[in-house]
């Protein structure tokens, strides 16, 4: 979940940006010089088009990084994978 500004609608990542889950936050603690907070976060969304059930329906959900393994652990349980890359 995503706490959103009401003048503009810009996704306030000070404020809170909640996992839609178990309800933790999902930014962390910066030990660095800066002391700001990071944003450590899974989205899963999907943009369903004509040929779906769906068609115009947007889902969106934000997931902390516990949440995140879980539901990595829930697709490999039905014979699925996540592509594991690395940027950087
Ligand atoms: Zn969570």
């Amino acid at each position: 979940m995503r706490v959103t500004s009401r003048r503009k609608g810009w996704v306030d990542y000070q404020s809170g940006l909640i996992c839609d889950i178990c309800g933790k936050s999902c930014i962390k603690k910066d030990t660095g010089p800066l002391g700001d907070g990071l944003i450590e976060v899974a989205y899963f969304g999907a943009t369903w088009g004509y040929a779906s059930r769906k068609d115009g329906m947007i889902w969106e959900c934000d997931l902390c990084e516990d949440c995140a393994d879980k539901i990595k652990e829930y697709i490999a349980s039905l014979g699925g994978k996540i592509q594991e890359t690395y940027y950087g």
